[in-house]
């Protein structure tokens, strides 16, 4: 069976974990840790980078940062994990879900403003596949509103919009390193700030609500209970597997772009004939190879081509279900219509993706489905 996801291991992984445990430093915030984050900020101009446990940490501690309270609200789109949401929902926030593009899954930009109320407190724009949303409308009404924007980054790590590294441009952002995300630690995930603002509350939350990381550099000469917090930092341990796919970012994302272009272009003429649509990129932005996805007319069709590809020891996977008609927000919805995140729900197909793929193979055998 072809799965639709394989974690890549560049080989160094083991010896870097061997290092750090070697070192006698097996806690956060060691040499590992800091040799991530400065890579990520001089790599892509993140202001302040701190890699955490998970994407959903990351958040977690947006929504602290951002200082949601309970009955403020927040504009997260329907088409998206869950965990985008869990976080202000924790809180107290009321989530105010966004529909998607028409044509792509990521927040439409031109309907933000009618969602808006002097209670809204944040966006929380998507980069759906690792595909920018489009960034400068919603920065441009963060500023008319004074409104905070956290970037969920977590499938956009190396991609940009305009020029700009996703992840650099809202007033934060979080990233994943997940097993099935592009760059990974098995779990992970990394908090960016580009608002000097929240920096040195971040580092506070961060290490259980202490002003530890002053300490450290030796800017306070003790350190105690400043705030609220939580463990959010990962252990050295995570951070040598993490620093060993840093090494081999390059590489990982060069194969991955070989085969996005190879589906781009072998299935062209296939979806045409069935009139399902490929994933497309918008102009302002660039592609991580993250994901590639179809756009099928029907949900029977997806269906008929998942059986196909099953048949076909394939293994295609759909996403997310709008989380505006989930069991647990269902009720506390506005009763919206959000047509185009549905739409998205019912007629998405991820492919196989990963550095190891066939993607000879995958695509001859898509091809044999006609309908
Ligand atoms: C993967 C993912 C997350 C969660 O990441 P974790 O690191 O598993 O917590 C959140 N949001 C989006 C859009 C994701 O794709």
């Amino acid at each position: 069976m072809i799965p639709f996801n394989k974690p890549y291991l560049t080989g160094k992984e083991t010896q870097y974990i061997e290092e750090a445990v070697k070192s006698g430093k097996i806690s956060g915030n060691g040499m590992f840790t800091q040799k991530c984050q400065t890579f990520f900020e001089q790599k892509y101009g993140f202001k302040k980078a701190l890699l955490t446990t998970s994407c959903t940490d990351a958040l977690e501690m947006c929504a602290i940062l951002a200082n949601i309270q309970e009955g403020d609200e927040v504009i997260v789109p329907s088409f998206t994990f869950v965990s985008t949401a869990i976080a202000f929902v924790r809180q107290g926030a009321k989530i105010v879900f966004a529909d998607s593009c028409p044509d792509n899954p990521n927040i439409d930009a031109t309907k933000i403003e009618a969602l808006i109320t002097p209670k809204t407190k944040a966006i929380v724009p998507v980069h759906y596949a690792g595909v920018a949303c489009d960034m400068d409308k919603i920065m441009f009404l963060a500023d008319k509103y004074n409104l905070i924007v956290i970037e969920d980054a977590a499938q956009a790590i190396d991609s940009f919009y305009n020029g700009k590294a996703l992840g650099s441009i809202g007033h934060m952002a979080t990233f994943s390193f997940h097993e099935t995300k592009n760059i990974i630690s098995g779990e992970g995930g990394m908090l960016t700030i580009n608002d000097d603002r929240f920096i040195p509350r971040a580092e506070v939350i961060w290490e259980k609500g202490t002003n530890r990381a002053e300490f450290f550099r030796g800017e306070v000469n003790k350190y105690g209970w400043v705030d609220i917090g939580s463990s959010f930092l990962p252990s050295e341990i995570i951070a040598a597997f993490l620093w060993a796919q840093i090494e081999n970012i390059e590489n990982i994302q060069k194969k991955r772009l070989q085969h996005w272009d190879f589906y781009l272009e072998h299935l062209a003429e296939w979806a045409n004939k069935n009139e399902i649509k490929l994933m497309s990129i918008i102009n302002e932005a660039t592609n991580n190879a993250h994901m590639f996805y179809l756009v099928c007319k029907s949900v029977s069709q997806r269906t008929a081509l998942i059986n196909h590809l099953k048949q076909n020891e394939i293994l295609a996977v759909f996403h997310y279900i709008s989380l505006h008609s989930s069991p647990f927000y269902n009720e506390k919805h506005d009763g919206r219509i959000l047509e185009n995140s549905d739409n998205f729900t019912d007629r998405l197909l991820r492919l196989p993706m990963y550095y190891e793929l066939d993607v000879e193979n995958v695509v001859s055998k898509i091809k044999k489905y006609e309908n």
